[in-house]
């Protein structure tokens, strides 16, 4: 997708402080952190949303929050613990038409979410 910011992003059109990186998979920090960890974890294939994400995908899906345990580990808030989000669509809050995962931790969180 041609205009969209994340895949912008992945090829490096826009800036972003890169986390991760392989052939199908991009973290990079969120440019509004909303904790001491927060990082973006997204496929590199264009997919608007988990409600619009094509069959097929279950691997790539699996994969993003495989890479999102890894980097947690390796910022060291896996045993302290984290939070995974995944906004879909207007009642969530999504903002950006590119499915991405939200691994936020370093702080006590609460619940309900807002
Ligand atoms: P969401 O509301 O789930 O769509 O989240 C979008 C996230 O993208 C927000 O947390 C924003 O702070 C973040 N964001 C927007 N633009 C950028 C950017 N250029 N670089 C990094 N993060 C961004
Ligand atoms: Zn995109």
């Amino acid at each position: 997708m041609a205009d969209c910011l994340f895949c912008r992003i992945i090829r490096k059109e826009l800036p972003s402080r890169p986390v991760y990186e392989d052939d199908r998979v991009y973290a990079f920090e969120d440019i509004n952190p909303q904790a001491p960890v927060h990082i973006l974890i997204i496929p590199k294939e264009h997919i608007l949303s988990l409600a619009e994400t094509p069959p097929g995908r279950d691997e790539l899906l699996g994969r993003l929050l495989m890479v999102a345990r890894e980097i947690a580990r390796e910022k060291e808030i896996a045993g302290s613990g984290y939070r995974l989000v995944l906004n879909t669509g207007r009642d969530s809050g999504q903002a950006v038409g590119h499915i991405h995962f939200h691994l936020l931790g370093g702080r006590r969180m609460s619940w309900p979410p807002g």
